[in-house]
């Protein structure tokens, strides 16, 4: 099948509140523009220079998402031009992200990734740390960020009903936090190929797909 029929085919499968992200990493220019062809817009990479590049080279009108693992000292490579940091994982990111947006006159929008996963080696907040951490006076100091809502990966297994409990206690995480930002916070960021369909039905607001797209990577 063609890039465009597995869109089409992701599509006809999401609701309408679902916002898909083509996780287009690893993948050449000429295969996001066949995407791009095909109506999509919004697109997930996870290395910053392979971003940059894409970005530089592809259409103004792209949505690029950072899903990866972010060094303080990459953020100002993108924070020109990306719309949503889906990866924040620490305070000290979190500050970074924020002064390098004041640097650029914007307002960046961002996910805070929770570990939820079985497996120490994926990243992301512990949620009572992140909690402690929405409460401070270093995160109320900071107007150039907006916080959308929250990422996660489920453990890596054929058991679905992991995989489920990593899912709802995302959303439980999600639901917790609502309260502490305005309508904004909007964004409950799971499910990949294998997995999105439950992430949807777990409440999932956006999926990040790439294999399912594109085809499988070679790294
Ligand atoms: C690569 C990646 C995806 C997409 O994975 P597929 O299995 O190819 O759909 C989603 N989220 C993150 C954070 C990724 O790094």
């Amino acid at each position: 099948m063609s890039i465009k029929d597995n869109l089409s085919a992701i599509r006809t499968t999401l609701p309408a509140h679902v916002t898909l992200v083509a996780v287009s990493k690893f993948h050449p220019a000429e295969r996001i523009e066949q995407a791009y062809a095909a109506g999509q817009r919004t697109f997930g990479e996870s290395r910053v220079q392979e971003l940059t590049t894409k970005q530089s080279v592809l259409p103004t009108d792209i949505e690029w998402h950072m899903i990866g693992h972010l060094q303080t000292n990459k953020v100002r490579a993108i924070a020109p031009f990306v719309a949503l940091i889906q990866s924040v994982d620490s305070a000290r990111l979190t500050e970074c992200i924020d002064r390098e947006a004041a640097r650029c006159g914007r307002v960046i929008d961002c996910l805070m990734e929770i570990h939820v996963a079985q497996e120490e080696s994926k990243s992301g907040w512990a949620f009572d740390e992140l909690v402690r951490y929405l409460h401070s006076e270093a995160f109320a100091a900071l107007h150039n960020i907006r916080i959308r809502g929250v990422m996660g990966m489920a453990t890596n297994t054929d058991d679905k009903q992991i995989v489920r409990e990593d899912f709802e206690h995302l959303a439980r995480c999600f639901r917790e936090l609502a309260p502490l930002f305005d309508e904004h916070f909007d964004t409950l960021s799971m499910g990949m190929s294998d997995d999105y369909p439950l992430a949807v039905e777990c409440g999932s607001t956006m999926v990040r797909v790439g294999s399912s797209i594109f085809g499988t990577r070679e790294y």
